[in-house]
């Protein structure tokens, strides 16, 4: 299965792509998480990315889709979170899909009010040793985590805001770009964890 699972941030939309990766035995391709690899590593490309991370911004379409395209097009099925993100990314991964063939089979849209969102946010950490997002009261860490359990750079009040606002300009129209080629499904995000993962699942028409 090919699934893109568009949100704003505090969504959830890292979380339910996880599941549902573990879900289908596909690969969960996360590009924010692949940028944040990217500046821990301090890389010159790592070092670029951070300008723009840092700030709450986006990155430029060539470079994510650059990154992106080698994990997309071969014959194995994936869930894509983060990307696409833009119009011009989103017709690019069109143009791919059609080029390998490999079609993709549904979009899920999470939504939630702003107000959530940035509640949401405010109470997420990851952790420095793994990686793995949690939220200190909905999804708190396991024991199995060592952490630390550090915020991310952006998510402070006014980059939540910025990135919420860039999240409505450049990413929501997206909804109708899959809408119109009958892709789209919306899932209310504002309920508990397991209740969105189910309503996902119930959506698709899989099986948990
Ligand atoms: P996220 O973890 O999805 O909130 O992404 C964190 C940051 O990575 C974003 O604020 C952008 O700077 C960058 N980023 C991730 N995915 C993309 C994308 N598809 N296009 C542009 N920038 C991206």
């Amino acid at each position: 299965m090919r699934l893109i699972v568009l949100g704003p941030q505090g969504s959830g939309k890292g979380t339910q792509a996880e599941s549902l990766a573990a879900l289908l035995g596909v690969p969960h391709i996360e590009t924010g998480a692949m940028i944040r690899a990217e500046i821990a590593a301090g890389t010159a490309l790592g070092k670029e990315l951070q300008v723009y991370n840092d700030r709450g911004e986006l990155v430029p379409d060539d470079i994510i889709i650059r990154a992106v395209t080698p994990l997309v097009t071969g014959p194995r099925g994936w869930i894509l979170d983060g990307f696409p993100r833009t119009l011009g990314q989103a017709r690019s991964l069109d143009t791919m899909l059609a080029a390998s063939g490999y079609g993709l089979d549904a979009v899920i849209a999470l939504a939630a009010p702003d107000e959530e969102l940035i509640a949401r946010m405010a109470g997420r950490r990851y952790s420095a040793s793994t990686g793995l997002s949690y939220h200190l009261t909905t999804n708190p860490p396991p024991p199995g985590d060592p952490g630390p359990f550090v915020q991310r750079v952006d998510d402070t009040p006014e980059r939540m805001r910025r990135r919420l606002q860039l999240y409505h300009a450049r990413t929501e129209p997206l909804i109708a770009h899959y809408a119109a080629c009958g892709l789209l499904h919306t899932v209310d995000a504002s309920g508990p964890i397991e209740a969105v993962t189910k309503a996902i699942v119930a959506d698709l028409g899989l099986a948990a």
